[in-house]
């Protein structure tokens, strides 16, 4: 399927002008469609990807977190503005652009009512790993099922998506975008807005692009999501004069499976299982505490760490006593009798893992089995070894032993483009431009400049979104 949402053949779709074209097919951009066809635009959504991976980095989410005032049907209690801004405060360095952060968590609190009006399904909160049955509101059927949801919305509405459409360039007339160029089935088009609206993602997919910051290590990164998010638009608008916004090397990585996909692994591939085990580099040595703090508060840290190890991969040890504390990897595990049988299986050097093990277990403190607690920080630390492990540390003593193999899996980058409370895409000489907009990852730099927060991508694509998507409306109306 080229076209849906629409009798009109691809071709015909662009080759005529209109009012709100927005590129991109996640939730920033479909959220951005509804709203500009909310304000009575004729909208066109041109989506990268095929129809059956449309939807982005945004397909692989589970949860989205808004502010709301006490529990409901989905969260099991309030979750103020003070506290969402009180926690945004607490990321990275804050957030980078106080007065739209402020808007955004502010806007939150009426997000999940107009998803749902547009075809959003919700679960009852859920216990588990991540803790967020308070804070963070789950999709039914997760971000795919959201997606399908919004999608079909798109089409009730007669709001056309041509798929496999790739916009390659966008051509400026001073500060007006005159023309995007679309190549769709080897064919290229000059199609005509009167505005349009970036939610393209971030530059996550594009390895020459990373490799620009981190080198040859690039290389063995994973990218969760799609490759198509390779940052062509963020380019183009970089290109035309648009100011940055985030940290320009950032990006949010977590550990996966080192046998998953290169791209589009999605949430199945990360790995729990750090906090209870040991981990060791290619040199067999270990290089950071695994028990730092409680999981959901530090997975985010170890794509990063990996991504600094020698060719970019780690192997995480643990033994019986602590299997089944933790989601278990997709993919199953490598098990053996002795430590060596296990390195030996996933190719690392077997004497030099079982040495090093044995040093760490030398560290661990007598009765640990007795005082360790996988619910909260134990401090259960190792003395004398370095780095130290500073909670859940037991000896690994009790075969079989357990092994994965980890790489770095990207999420997403955090460099965007600047916008102001419109959603206008800012130029670095402090002007707009004048009918340009963006939403979602490619403008989510001015909210957070570097780290995350778990469920907050959607919801600054969905406020954004919002935004984008009625301010171009009126802008191409009026
Ligand atoms: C595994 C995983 C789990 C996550 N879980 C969560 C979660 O539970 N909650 C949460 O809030 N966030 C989560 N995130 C982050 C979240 O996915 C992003 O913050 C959010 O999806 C960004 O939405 P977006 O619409 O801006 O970008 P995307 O959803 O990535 O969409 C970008 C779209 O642009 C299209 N595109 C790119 N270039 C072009 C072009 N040149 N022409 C046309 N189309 C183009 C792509 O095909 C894609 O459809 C997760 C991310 C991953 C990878």
């Amino acid at each position: 399927m080229a076209a849906h949402g629409s009798s009109a053949t691809a071709d015909e779709l662009l080759s005529s002008p209109w009012d709100v074209v927005v590129i991109g097919g996640g939730n920033a951009a479909l959220a951005s469609a509804m709203s500009a066809h909310d304000q009575g635009a004729r909208v066109l959504v041109l989506e990268r990807s095929d129809v059956t991976f449309r939807g982005g980095n945004s397909r692989h989410t589970r949860n989205i977190r808004c502010v709301h005032n006490s529990a409901d049907a989905y969260n099991t209690g309030a979750y103020t503005f003070d506290e969402l801004w009180k926690d945004l405060c607490s990321v990275g360095s804050g957030p980078s652009d106080e007065e739209l952060a402020d808007l955004t968590v502010r806007e939150s609190e009426s997000v999940t009512g107009w998803m749902a009006e547009r075809g959003a399904l919700f679960q009852p909160p859920l216990a588990g790993t991540l803790h967020l049955g308070r804070t963070n509101r789950f999709f039914l059927g997760g971000g795919k099922a959201l997606l399908n949801n919004y999608y079909r919305t798109l089409r009730k509405r007669q709001i056309p998506v041509v798929y496999e459409a790739t916009v390659e360039e966008l051509v400026f007339d001073g500060d007006r975008c005159t023309e995007l160029v679309v190549n769709h089935a080897g064919r290229r088009h000059s199609l005509r807005a009167a505005a349009v609206i970036a939610a393209a993602g971030g530059f996550e997919g594009n390895i020459e692009w990373l490799a620009k910051y981190w080198g040859d290590a690039a290389r063995n990164f994973h990218i969760r999501g799609p490759r198509h998010n390779d940052g062509l638009i963020l380019r183009a608008l970089l290109d035309a004069g648009a100011r940055t916004a985030g940290e320009e090397r950032g990006f949010h990585a977590v550990a996966v499976d080192a046998r998953s996909p290169k791209f589009d692994g999605g949430i199945a591939t990360r790995l729990d299982c750090i906090p209870f085990g040991v981990v060791l580099n290619n040199r067999q040595e270990r290089f950071y505490d695994e028990g730092q703090d409680i999981w959901p508060k530090r997975y985010a840290i170890w794509g990063r760490n990996i991504s600094q190890q020698p060719d970019q991969i780690a192997y995480c040890f643990w033994d019986s006593k602590v299997q089944g504390q933790f989601l278990p990897p997709m993919y199953g595990v490598y098990s053996a009798p002795t430590i060596e049988g296990v390195a030996s299986q996933m190719g690392t050097d077997p004497a030099r893992s079982a040495a090093t093990i044995a040093q760490y277990n030398a560290g661990v403190p007598e009765g640990a089995p007795q005082r360790f607690n996988p619910a909260h920080l134990d401090a259960l630390a190792t003395t004398g070894v370095t780095p130290p492990k500073t909670n859940w540390a037991q000896r690994l003593d009790s075969p079989p032993y357990y092994g994965i193999a980890m790489r770095p899996g990207i999420t997403f980058t955090y460099m965007g483009v600047g916008v102001d409370r419109q959603a206008r895409v800012q130029r670095e000489d402090g002007s707009a431009f004048a009918n340009v907009f963006a939403a979602g990852e490619i403008m989510s730099g001015n909210i957070l400049s570097s780290g995350y927060m778990a469920g907050f991508g959607m919801t600054i694509g969905t406020v954004w979104g919002r935004i984008a998507g009625k301010e171009a409306a009126q802008n191409a109306l009026r």
